[in-house]
Parts: C-alpha cells; sequence; structure tokens
C-alpha cells in the first residue's frame, strides 16, 4: 500500500429498504487524515450511509475499498449484496469503528470489559496486553478512574467517551461517528467534542455525522450534505459555510444559527 492510498473509497452505494431507495448512489473517499463531516436533514441517509459501509447494512450496489483493499461482496438472496464470509464483516467491522448516537456500551459489563472485549475475541488480543492498551485509551480519553464501573453508573459523556476507546481499542483505519452528541445534555457535549478534536488532531481518519456546525467548520477536512439519499454539495469548509454552493444547503444552514 503507498503513501497516498486512500483510507476509505466508497463507490456508488445504493441501499433500498423494500421499494425505497434511500441512498441513490453516493461516493466518498477519504484520505488518510482526513476527517470528513457529513450533514443533512432528519431521513436524508446519513446513518444508512455509515451502516453500509461496516457492514450494518448489506449495500444493493457499490465498492467499498479500504486502504486498499477491496471488500468482496456478492449478490445475496435478497437483492443486497452479501459479504464473502462471516469473518470478512468482523474485520471490516475492526477496520471501521463505529460510534453511535447512543453510546451501545454493553449495560452488563464495566467499562474496562466493555473496551477489552472485542480485542479480546475479535483480535485474539491476550487478556494481559488488551487491559494495558485499554488503560491507556481510557486515560487518553479521560475516564480511567471510572474503568470499573458500569455504563449506567456514569454520565452520557463518559459513556460516550469509553464508546470512543472501545473503537479505538480495534485499532481502526477509519472511525465512523453517527451523531455521537446527539444524545447527549447540553453541558456534556463539549467533553466529547474535545475527544475528536483530538483524535482528529492526531490525524485520525474520520467519518462524522453531526450536527455540530461548528466542529463541521473548524475540524473538518471536507463538508458533505446528504439530501434525500444523494451528495448535494460538498466541498471544504471554508467554502461550504463561507459560500453554501446551493440554496438548499443554505437554508439547512440557516436552522442553525
Ligand atoms: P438519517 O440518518 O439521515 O436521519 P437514515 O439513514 O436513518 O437517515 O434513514 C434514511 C431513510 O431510510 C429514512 O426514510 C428512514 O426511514 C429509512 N430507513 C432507515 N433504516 C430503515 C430500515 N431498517 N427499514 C426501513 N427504512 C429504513
Ligand atoms: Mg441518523
Amino acid at each position: 500500500m503507498s503513501a497516498d492510498t486512500p483510507a476509505l473509497v466508497a463507490e456508488d452505494i445504493h441501499k433500498k429498504f423494500g421499494d425505497v431507495e434511500v441512498l441513490k448512489g453516493v461516493s466518498m473517499t477519504a484520505a488518510k487524515g482526513d476527517v470528513i463531516a457529513i450533514l443533512g436533514a432528519s431521513g436524508s441517509g446519513k446513518s444508512t450511509f455509515l451502516r453500509c459501509l461496516n457492514l450494518l447494512e448489506m449495500p444493493n450496489q457499490g465498492r467499498i475499498v479500504v486502504s486498499g483493499e477491496e471488500i468482496s461482496l456478492k449478490p445475496g438472496r435478497h437483492g443486497t449484496l452479501e459479504p464473502e464470509d462471516r469473518r470478512q464483516v468482523q474485520r471490516i467491522r475492526a477496520k471501521l469503528a463505529m460510534v453511535f448516537q447512543s453510546f451501545n456500551l454493553w449495560s452488563h459489563m464495566t467499562i474496562l470489559e466493555n473496551v477489552i472485549e472485542a480485542p479480546i475475541h475479535v483480535l485474539k488480543v491476550p487478556r494481559k496486553e488488551a487491559i494495558e492498551r485499554a488503560e491507556a485509551l481510557l486515560r487518553k480519553v479521560g475516564i480511567y478512574e471510572r474503568r470499573n464501573a458500569y455504563p449506567a453508573h456514569v454520565s452520557g459523556g463518559q459513556q460516550q467517551r469509553a464508546a470512543i476507546a472501545r473503537a479505538l481499542a480495534m485499532e481502526p483505519t477509519v472511525m465512523l461517528f453517527d451523531e455521537p452528541t446527539s444524545a447527549l445534555d447540553p453541558e456534556l457535549v463539549g467533553e466529547v467534542l474535545k475527544v475528536m478534536r483530538d483524535l482528529a488532531a492526531e490525524g485520525r481518519t474520520m467519518l462524522v455525522v453531526t450536527h455540530e456546525m461548528g466542529f463541521a467548520r473548524d475540524v473538518a477536512s471536507e463538508v458533505v450534505f446528504l439530501h434525500q439519499g444523494r451528495i448535494e454539495a460538498e466541498g471544504p469548509p471554508k467554502e461550504m459555510f463561507g459560500a453554501p454552493p446551493t440554496e438548499r444547503f443554505r437554508q439547512f444552514l440557516a436552522n442553525f444559527t
């Protein structure tokens, strides 16, 4: 793999639910270190796009290439593509780790156990090493002190930071964030955005579905505006926010000021 091999190439991704096509050919390329902010109204297909990338949903059409490795998808029975095998799905989910709006930590496990689970069982990292790495990641996101607490006993901001540590533990090629701060009380949003800013500054490749326009403007290298399952506008944040290229995007932005 050469230095300029993109971290992620998604090409012409289509997704139907029944007869309704919610993604009508979405393409996106993330170079290493890119932070792509994905904006769009509710229902425009943002979550479905991220979910198709890490195969939580199976696309009906399209190509996904991660660090030069093409995901081999074959036509399945239900008009969707299917991965070649189960192990491939696990590999992809490890390479494209997702952080969800609702944290999705396992409630019956402590914070630390949440972070070591997949490294031990999917990546086959020895337990002792997994714990050491998890502790370092929990320090990095600022919740090492709470490592033995159960998710229900920590704040939403702490849960989301734990979820970010859990994603990082997979050493992903690209991190996918689906509205990571939308479920948080306003006073807890900042601590999660701070962690994400730090990750961006470290050169991590990130796709971030967000309604945090400040984050998109300041941190993103590229802004993509989805409308009804298509990319309606895209460009560097300076251009997108400075001179919105379409009327619809201008109106979308007006909702945030
Ligand atoms: P966004 O994240 O931008 O709000 P989504 O990707 O969640 O949008 O949804 C896009 C469209 O797809 C919506 O109309 C939604 O109702 C529909 N949709 C999403 N998931 C499913 C599903 N599992 N089954 C049927 N329709 C779905
Ligand atoms: Mg969504």
